[in-house]
């Protein structure tokens, strides 16, 4: 496990450790120099090193892997770092649905037509968010790279079903294939279960040990060491394991490949400011996405790039939970009792098939928007209004309102192991019993019975007229009537990010003077400037950086 922190705990308690580390100097790392312009800035005679290697790369998931097996392919040596107590990071819980074109074999197996300046058109579409304010050096260079990339994935043994899926997204042709599941289950969500994207990241990590990567798990990149200087180069990073920092060398280059910041509070409201702590994110508790190597990169002068991207709606943001009752119920991914991550998870979620059995309220008890949409509208809707008087950022936690019947109707069974009673499911045999009982972190007021109750009784006399006055749900269907009632967790969960550092097409990173900062390399989720969900860009850039560090004389 990487770090168990709640969100907001980790949020503030990465600032502290980080702020603490930078000025107590422990391990020999130095503190700034006065007037230095960057914050962890090393001079010459004060390094000590205790792991060296030309390439050192920062996350062992879907960008990380791919940076370190092509910098081993360019015959330079590879430490791979990451935090968690396994590889793969989000990539093995994903679905492994890789959206790779360009005319590669698969495609032109199943007769689609392609190229990579289809891709680039495709990705740079003004009429769709997910292209529109891209940058098209990325895009380009994203573009011409996607069959070598698609290549590079076969020759180390990554395998695909070869149905293709799509067009998605901005992409006019279809270009998803998913990646078989490793036949040795992860058991991350389940025993004896994996999740497609598990067969990326393992044939990844095969190659890479095989081609002699060393991947050091359960360390924890802390900071990164540059010398002085608007035109110092990087020289290494400082990792936490077993409670010691150590100081890993970079001869060449450093890679940032840390997956994200969806998990920082502090930083994702950098771009949009309601995003307060109640919004959990996608894949927690197994990989959290903290904002790590944009935060350390930033204190050497790193910039940000292409910011609109995470606001403009594209991608898949914000997602609307469908497994409600827990914590983290994302779209598309349960953790089962017997997971290894179960006491972490605490529960398996609800999971609605029909939005017509529940209400959803804010935390002063009051319906928000029609529970059957999905689409941004709803989202804002959501983070309008918390109900909390002085909350104006941020929607507060949102809890869907049903009763008995509608537990019959899905077949649910609303208890533990199902829901999770400690803050984030509730029962009683009154609505206004309910709402006296909701307790949670996040829910800052007790919810009115009397409130609730007025909800619950206009909504009902909805679905009497067979109209939502309110807000306009079709054909509102079931009234809540039959006790016990229910109070389920069902608040938004952030999944893509989709801005970061700054780089150039070869995925060096540049600060914020415009200029390169030797030596230092992104790829995946941390990388800004382009709006595309998932995998693909993460591997494209990926190899990317890795032949670019590898190519760069030390
Ligand atoms: C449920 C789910 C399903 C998905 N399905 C798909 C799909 O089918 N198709 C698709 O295209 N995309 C999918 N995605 C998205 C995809 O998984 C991500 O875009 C991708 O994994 C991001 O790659 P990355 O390398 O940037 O980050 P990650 O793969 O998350 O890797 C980041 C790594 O960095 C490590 N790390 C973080 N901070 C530190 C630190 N300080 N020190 C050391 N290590 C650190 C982490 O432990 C982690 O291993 C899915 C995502 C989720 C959550």
């Amino acid at each position: 496990m990487g770090k168990n922190a709640t969100d907001h705990d980790r949020a503030a308690l990465g600032e502290v450790s980080r702020r603490a580390f930078l000025s107590t100097s422990a391990a020999g790392i130095a503190v700034a120099a006065a007037g230095a312009p960057h914050a962890n800035a090393q001079s010459a005679s004060q390094r000590k090193w205790d792991r060296s290697a030309d390439v050192v790369v920062i996350g062992a998931g879907v960008a990380g892997l791919p940076a370190a097996i092509t910098a081993r392919d360019h015959g330079v040596s590879v430490i791979v770092v990451d935090e968690n107590y396994d590889i793969g990071g989000r990539g093995i819980l994903s679905g492994g649905r890789v959206h790779l074109g360009g005319g590669h074999a698969l495609q032109q197996k199943a007769g689609i037509k392609d190229s990579p300046d289809q891709i680039f058109a495709d990705w740079t579409r003004h009429d769709t968010l997910d292209a529109r304010y891209n940058d098209r050096d990325l895009v380009r260079v994203f573009a011409d790279e996607n069959v070598p990339t698609f290549n590079f994935l076969i020759e180390n043994g990554v395998k695909f079903n070869e149905r293709p899926i799509g067009p998605e997204r901005a992409s006019t042709v279809p270009r998803t294939f998913v990646t078989v599941e490793w036949p040795i289950a992860s058991q991350l969500i389940a025993p004896g279960r994996g999740r497609n994207g598990s067969g990326l990241v393992r044939q990844l990590e095969v190659a890479a040990r095989q081609k002699g990567a060393e991947i050091l798990l359960q360390h924890e990149m802390k900071s990164i060491i540059r010398e002085q200087g608007r035109s110092g180069k990087v020289l290494g990073i400082t990792a936490s394991h077993d409670g010691a920092i150590i100081n890993i060398e970079a001869r060449k280059g450093v890679i940032i490949a840390t997956g994200g910041h969806t998990g920082n509070v502090n930083f994702r409201r950098t771009f949009d400011p309601r995003l307060t702590e109640e919004y959990q994110q996608a894949c927690m508790p197994y990989v959290h996405q903290g904002a790590d190597g944009e935060l350390a990169a930033m204190e050497i002068g790193a910039s940000l790039w292409a910011t609109a991207n995470q606001t403009a709606e594209a991608g898949a943001a914000i997602t609307k939970t469908r497994h409600i009752g827990c914590r983290w119920g994302y779209a598309t991914l349960v953790y089962q009792p017997e997971s290894p991550m179960f006491h972490l998870a605490k529960a398996t979620g609800l999971t609605v098939q029909d939005w017509q059995d529940v209400i959803f309220v804010n935390q002063a008890g009051r319906r928000f928007w029609n529970e059957a949409d999905g689409s941004y509208k709803f989202f804002a809707a959501a983070m309008a209004s918390s109900g909390e008087p002085g909350k104006l950022n941020g929607g507060g936690p949102i809890w869907a309102i049903f009763d008995a019947d509608a537990a019959a109707r899905e077949k649910w069974n609303p208890k533990p192991p199902n829901v999770d009673p400690d803050g984030f499911f509730f029962s009683a045999d009154t609505i206004g019993e309910l709402a006296g009982k909701i307790r949670n972190p996040y829910q800052k007021q007790q919810m009115s019975g009397a409130v609730l109750q007025e909800t619950v009784s206009r909504y009902n006399s909805f679905v009497a007229a067979g109209v939502d006055q309110d807000f306009k749900k079709p054909t509102p269907t079931y009234k809540i009537e039959t006790p016990p009632f229910y109070a389920a967790w069902s608040t938004p969960i952030l999944h893509d990010t989709l801005t970061g550092l700054r780089t150039t097409p070869n995925a060096e990173v540049v600060d914020i003077h415009g200029e390169v900062i030797p030596g230092l390399y992104c790829a995946g989720e941390s990388q800004g400037g382009f709006a595309q969900h998932g995998l693909a860009r993460c591997l494209v850039f990926g190899r990317i950086a890795g032949r670019h560090a590898a190519k760069r004389s030390a």
